[in-house]
């Protein structure tokens, strides 16, 4: 079966990896630049999972099946790879400022429990034991998720797509998909600039490009409309590690976090910028940048002392008038999977959305041998 997979960013290697374990599978990825350029390239890997206040439905199922799938993933593909994914697994620590939030995390608390997934919510006294550098005079409370944690995306990306490679897929960069080529409500192959793929089965793993896509694809179903949602990030060099130097663990306040990277450097993120009225594309703004700085600074004063290394930005793909992330067929009996407009959640959907692709691949053969 030939499977093409359009885009390499987090997903679209996810995808490739999976799939490439069906040796009966005969996969090209195809690339617009080189993979991991796209949101990917943005993001600071956060997994928020067993923190987040999904507790039921597909969202939550989707975000347990990918911290499950990772805690044997990485082992995985350091094997594979030889290298290890830098990855952060001294878990997340949000800061809670209103005692009226803390009921909501304290039901929380009691339904992971029952989940078989541990969250401690910490006095305020005991945050300032491991976290000495910051500011707990407004807190409450600090929920502390041993199980979540953060993957370095590009790295991630790199080694799914290289093991992937190593069970013989196809990367083809500086690919971008131009064109298809269609039978009735089949997809017979996909044009790039130079070159013609014939395909039994496309899967759309494109991010943001995806809504060209599927534009393209009308014939077949309905267009995926996505909205470019900007995100901008700052990375800071300390003097010396912020806090403990053995715990390190992703912070979060307000939705503001500190994400240590290693060699005293930290990634302060992200803003959360949609279009304005009438624009399709948000530009990164200044002001938002700065809010973001003073918030940090706010929970974690050290950060005043620190050298900034860099800012920048990148655009999330979100869904218009449906959830995040899309996994599903174009269309009834169409041959092309989408799975795309992960929004803020890519990094940690990507192991649950590539499972659900399989699956759905699997199922669909069936069906058309049935
Ligand atoms: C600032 C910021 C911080 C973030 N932080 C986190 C986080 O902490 N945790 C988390 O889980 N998520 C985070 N995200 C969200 C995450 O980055 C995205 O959800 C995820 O990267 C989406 O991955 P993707 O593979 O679908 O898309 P992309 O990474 O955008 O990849 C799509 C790929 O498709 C290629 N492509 C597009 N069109 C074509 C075409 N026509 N032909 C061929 N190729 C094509 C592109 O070049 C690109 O490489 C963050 C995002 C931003 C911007």
């Amino acid at each position: 079966m030939r499977i093409v997979i359009i885009g390499c960013g987090v997903v679209g290697a996810a995808v490739a990896y999976e799939l490439s374990q069906t040796p009966q599978y005969s996969i090209t990825v195809l690339e617009k630049t080189i993979p991991a350029q796209g949101a990917t390239g943005a993001a600071l890997g956060i997994a928020m999972g067993v923190i987040s206040h999904k507790v039921k439905g597909r969202n939550w199922r989707l975000r347990e099946a990918s911290l499950k799938r990772y805690a044997a993933l990485l082992p995985e593909l350091a094997a594979v790879t030889g290298q290890p994914v830098p990855h952060n697994a001294q878990g997340i620590l949000s800061l809670c400022f209103e005692a009226a939030d803390l009921t909501r995390w304290q039901s929380l608390q009691a339904i992971r429990q029952e989940q078989g997934w541990p969250l401690e919510i910490w006095p305020p006294a005991q945050v300032a034991t491991v976290c000495p550098h910051l500011r707990l005079d407004t807190v409450v409370a600090g929920i502390y998720s041993p199980q979540d944690l953060q993957i370095a995306p590009k790295a991630l990306t790199e080694a799914l797509i290289a093991g992937a490679q190593q069970r013989g897929v196809t990367l083809q960069v500086a690919s971008p998909v131009v064109g298809f080529e269609q039978q009735g409500d089949r997809l017979e192959a996909v044009q790039t600039e130079s070159a013609r793929y014939e395909a039994d089965w496309v899967i759309v793993t494109a991010g943001l490009g995806s809504a060209d896509l599927t534009q393209q694809l009308q014939d077949l179903g309905e267009p995926l409309p996505l909205v470019p949602v900007l995100g901008q990030g700052i990375r800071v060099r300390s003097p010396q590690p912020l806090g403990l130097a053995t715990f390190q663990p992703v912070i979060n306040g307000d939705d503001v976090h500190l994400v240590p990277l290693g060699e005293r450097e930290y990634g302060v993120a992200a803003t959360v910028e949609f279009p304005e009225d009438g624009s399709v594309m948000p530009l990164p703004q200044e002001a938002a940048l700065a809010t973001l700085w003073q918030q940090a600074i706010a929970y974690c004063p050290p950060l005043r002392g620190c050298e900034i290394l860099e800012t920048w930005y990148g655009l999330r793909p979100r869904p218009q008038g449906q959830a995040a992330p899309v996994i599903k067929l174009l269309a009834a009996g169409s041959n092309v999977i989408l799975a795309t407009g992960h929004y803020r959640n890519g990094v940690l959907l990507a192991p649950a959305t590539a499972q659900a692709v399989v699956d759905l691949l699997a199922a669909e053969s069936r069906r058309d041998k049935g």
